[in-house]
């Protein structure tokens, strides 16, 4: 028997897992995310504050959904009326990690005192559910963020989970890009019915639960603001003032609001749903403007630097105070009034 040949220096042995985690850096992947979370948490608490873990369901896989939630202080304080409960999404979409990022950050700028999630934390309780598609996150970060975008954005069913919601009563949903597919196998596949899916079914059991007074979900790329669709003059209003509050604070980055009364359909999204069937302010943020992304690469490596920056630290310092600002002010006003929409 002949020795087999070792290989040569030129051409290291190199295991593919070991390749994509490097390629992803500096996102965590799932295993550091969950233990950053559980880290946050306990300084949180060694901050003063009081903070706690709520698993609120399981992924399709049988990952768990994990919410932070910060009593505020007001509540210590034993105020007279229950302080609003505000809430921070993000990762709906597998391959969004920046998302992840600035819901993280905030956190992290409340214990380090930020001033702006300092003033919102005194007036609000705060929940944040960092990632709300865990198994499209460890999709993303097991490929190496390679792929197409009906690979790494949907749940273990192939769903786009940000069109499995409920359409708003009497609204219908045009056949447009973007509006949700009925094929499964398409990037926006809205799964077979409204809620099908454990994760949004879960969040959704969480919102009823808890009665979110103001929302805001972070997604990526774009650097534009979706606020709900609403069609009421007020709520249209209040609505351009709580993202002007949102822009003003941010310092480096301003986003787009895209909004209008006129356009006629649903789409089966998150901020939707909250704002017509659980009476909460809600926005979509895009971080990571279409600029940014293209300066980044003009031609991206793979999907995932197309939707991520390589350095997410100036996007959390970006965002994280104006997340704040919005939440802060939205908890200031009265919740959403509902409206029987125009049935078509
Ligand atoms: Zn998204």
């Amino acid at each position: 028997m002949s020795p087999r040949p070792a290989p040569t220096p030129s051409q290291p042995p190199t295991r593919p897992s070991e390749r994509t985690v490097t390629d992803l850096a500096p996102y965590p992947s799932p295993e550091e995310r969950e233990r950053e979370l559980d880290g946050l948490v306990a300084r949180l608490e060694g901050a003063g504050h009081t903070a706690s873990i709520h698993n609120y369901g399981e992924s399709v896989a049988g990952r768990p959904l994990r919410a932070v939630r910060v009593a505020s202080k007001r509540n210590e304080a034993a105020a007279r009326t229950e302080p609003a409960k505000v809430l921070v999404c993000a990762n709906t979409h597998g391959p969004e990690f920046i998302g992840n990022r600035v819901a993280h950050g905030l956190l992290e700028a409340l214990i380090a005192g930020q001033p702006q999630v300092a003033a919102l934390h005194e007036r609000a309780e705060l929940w944040v559910a960092p990632c709300l598609n865990p198994d499209g996150y460890a999709r993303t970060h097991a490929r190496g963020g390679q792929g197409q975008l009906r690979d790494l954005r949907p749940n273990e069913r192939g769903v786009d989970l940000n069109r499995n919601w409920p359409l708003p009563p009497g609204s219908r949903r045009l056949p447009i890009p973007g509006a949700g597919s009925s094929r499964s196998g398409d990037a926006t596949y809205r799964g077979p019915e409204p809620l099908s899916e454990p994760e949004t079914a879960a969040l959704d059991a969480l919102m009823h639960e808890q009665g979110f007074w103001a929302c805001v979900n972070l997604h990526s790329f774009m650097g534009t603001l979706f606020p709900a669709r609403v069609e009421d003059p007020a709520s249209f209003r209040v609505y351009r003032e709580l993202c002007e509050s949102f822009t003003d604070r941010q310092t480096v980055h301003r986003y787009r609001r895209v909004a209008s009364r006129r356009f006629d359909t649903y789409t089966g999204e998150q901020e939707d749903h909250q704002h017509h069937n659980h009476r909460c302010w809600s926005v979509c943020v895009e971080s990571f403007p279409l600029r940014a992304s293209f300066r980044q690469h003009l031609r991206a490596p793979s999907l995932f630097w197309r939707f991520n920056p390589r350095d997410p630290e100036p996007w959390v310092r970006n965002e994280v105070p104006a997340v704040a600002t919005f939440l802060g002010r939205a908890a200031e006003r009265s919740r959403p009034e509902v409206r029987t929409l125009r049935t078509t």
